[in-house]
């Protein structure tokens, strides 16, 4: 193991493994077979990296997505490592040192999308190429019950066979107990069973927000205002949306883009490489964007429709702040969202078994938005793992008062049992308020006893109690039939007054609350004045490379590699190897230019702590 970090050192310029690497990668030298169930950003790369470097031979990387192989190789070639990849979109000259590289062995790393894997060619070519290690990236792919299946993925435990039976480590950020089994299953069989690592999902660097949803554009807006300068993703619920949101996003000033499938391939691959090469730029997007997105210093992810549910919420968050530095999250729930994926999940066309799970996810994600519970506490719960209060959600921060609904919850429901449990919200809402509207008075509904029982609160105010009595399971809606709401068994509990309903009374001043601030912003990673002007120097240089050799920045050097260089400041090329992320290749290609730039900004002398 002294080798492996004497190489995480030298080739990577990291200081010591993450939790989870080192015991990964000595299984993997010790020629076992792994699981590693790791959350998004926790470095699970490296985990076969490192031993492909270590032990020599020929590592075969299996990735669904070409976007993340080109920015996994590049990042390989920038420390300096023999890596390549397999694809439809290579051009010649790449390919011809592709298979340079595995005629003489001197290739390391080679990422081949699956459904070129399955290729007898391949398969071939790969075995006289001597592959000793093989890596499967995603590999929740191969699982039915997952949301990202791909066909290619099953065929994989058969050509781990044919490859004769190489060792093995399968990777993936997805942690459901039965996903799992069925990874365990698809990939390895019976016969062979990998030693599973899972990695605690907590990711304390991302503060976590949610708000009921009064005017995405607003909120958003007013969040992303307050953040200006960083690079940040905003995920929409539909192509539309993001063309909208961008649009109305641009008109208030920022810097945003629009990102979907349904785009031009040119256009979305120049607003990617805009968003991955320029600091600052808001990308609005489906989520077709950023899976396999390697940029580690997104410093908030902004959900302005709710997502599908906990396990998309969680993935598509942890696209923020893989440097380990602070970095924000904020997620708007409304009722037209909750029943927009409902919908979804009801009409999908999936086994009636699929769709109990799905419902049960999605319940999972109302219950963390409606929840007065610490987020992060709901959230590890979800993934099996128990915790304290995190100190670093709105809910620890601004605490949250509740008082007991149940009267409220009772109104509700009377005037939703009392209309039939046919209506949906808006009609539940005016009866509530008493309001006579062309509906109400066409039901006669006015003359029920529960019209206008509701006129102590506006609108949003119950709005927000339907919401909360839906997530804590009191009603639900009737999506097969006319949409309503209908009242389950514990709603009739808390109707009939044998049980109780806690409710948090924040919420229901929908969208009140200031999005613009938080206590433990990514906006204040403090830096002093001087460090300020070093770092925008530094970031400068970075550019200029960046632009001239057509990579991201992060290539060059990650943001907390120019942070810990400006506050540091090390005035020598050995003081410069200790800082973050600048292993010897990076030290001989960028070390002399970045290191000039520090000398030159010589305001404080080098800490005497250093
Ligand atoms: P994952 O695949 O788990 O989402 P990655 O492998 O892409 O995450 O790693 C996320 C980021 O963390 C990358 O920028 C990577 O270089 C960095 N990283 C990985 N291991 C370490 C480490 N031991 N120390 C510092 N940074 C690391
Ligand atoms: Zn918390």
């Amino acid at each position: 193991m002294a080798a492996a970090e004497a190489a995480l050192h030298k080739v990577f310029g990291f200081e010591r493994f993450r939790a989870g690497q080192a015991e990964i990668v000595q299984t993997l030298l010790n020629d076992e077979d792994v699981l590693a169930v790791m959350p998004t950003g926790s470095g699970k790369s490296l985990c076969y990296q490192l031993p492909a470097i270590l032990r020599g031979g020929l590592t075969v990387v299996v990735s669904p997505l070409i976007a993340l192989m080109r920015d996994q190789v590049r990042q390989l070639q920038g420390f300096g490592v023999n890596a390549g990849s397999l694809n439809s979109a290579m051009d010649e000259a790449e390919r011809q040192r592709v298979m340079g590289g595995l005629r003489d062995g001197s290739l390391r790393l080679l990422y081949v999308a699956p459904e070129r894997l399955v290729r007898d060619d391949t398969v071939a070519l790969l075995r006289n190429a001597g592959a000793s290690l093989l890596a499967i990236d995603e590999a929740h792919c191969v699982s039915q019950w997952g949301h990202d299946f791909r066909p290619e993925y099953l065929a994989l435990g058969g050509i781990r066979a044919e490859l004769g039976n190489i060792q093995t480590i399968a990777l993936t950020a997805t942690a459901d107990a039965p996903t799992r089994a069925d990874i365990v299953a698809k990939l390895f069989g019976d016969e062979r069973r990998p030693r599973e690592f899972i990695r605690s999902f907590d990711r304390p660097n991302l503060h976590l927000m949610m708000q009921p949803k009064s005017s995405a554009k607003k909120q958003i807006g007013d969040f992303i205002a307050a953040r200006r300068g960083l690079s940040g993703i905003v995920y929409c619920a539909s192509r539309k949306r993001t063309e909208d949101l961008a649009a109305g996003l641009q008109a208030m000033g920022h810097d945003a883009i629009a990102y979907h499938a349904g785009m031009e391939p040119r256009a979305r691959d120049a607003a990617q490489d805009r968003f991955l090469a320029e600091d600052g730029v808001v990308m609005v997007a489906t989520v077709a964007f950023g899976m396999g997105i390697d940029k580690p210093d997104v410093r908030y992810v902004c959900h302005a429709d709710l997502p599908r549910n906990v396990e998309a919420y969680y993935q598509e968050i942890g696209r923020a702040g893989r440097d380990g530095l602070p970095a924000e999250t904020l997620t708007l729930y409304g009722l037209d969202d909750m029943r927009l994926r409902r919908l979804q999940i009801e009409e999908g066309d999936t086994p009636p078994e699929r769709k109990r799970i799905e419902r049960q996810r999605f319940n999972a994600l109302i219950a963390l938005c409606e929840s007065p519970r610490c987020r992060r506490q709901t959230l590890l719960a979800y993934f099996g793992e128990e915790s304290q209060p995190c100190g670093n959600c709105d809910l620890c921060q601004e605490g949250v008062a509740r008082f007991d609904g149940s009267v409220e919850a009772q109104k509700v429901m009377s005037a939703i049992a009392r209309t039939g449990q046919r209506f949906g919200t808006e009609h539940i809402v005016q009866v509530l308020l008493g309001n006579s509207t062309e509906a109400i008075l066409r039901h006669e509904h006015d003359r029920l006893p529960t019209f206008g029982v509701g006129k102590d609160r506006d609108a949003n105010a119950w709005r927000s109690i339907l919401r909360q009595i839906y997530g804590a399971g009191l009603i639900d809606l009737d999506i097969a039939g006319f949409g309503g709401w209908f009242i389950t068994d514990a709603g009739r509990a808390v109707l009939k007054g044998q049980q109780r309903v806690e409710l948090r009374s924040e919420s229901l001043q929908a969208g009140k609350r200031n999005t613009a601030k938080s206590k433990s912003s990514a906006a204040e990673i403090a830096l002093s004045g001087p460090d300020q002007v070093l770092l925008a120097a530094l970031k400068d240089l970075r550019r200029r490379y960046a632009s001239e050799l057509q990579q991201p920045a992060y290539v060059i050097f990650s943001d907390r590699t120019l942070i810990e260089l400006a506050v540091k400041r090390p005035r020598t090329l050995w003081r410069m190897s200790d800082i973050h992320g600048i292993g010897q290749a990076k030290l001989d290609r960028f070390g002399q230019a970045f290191l000039d730039v520090v000398l030159a900004h010589d305001e404080p002398a080098e800490s005497a702590a250093d």
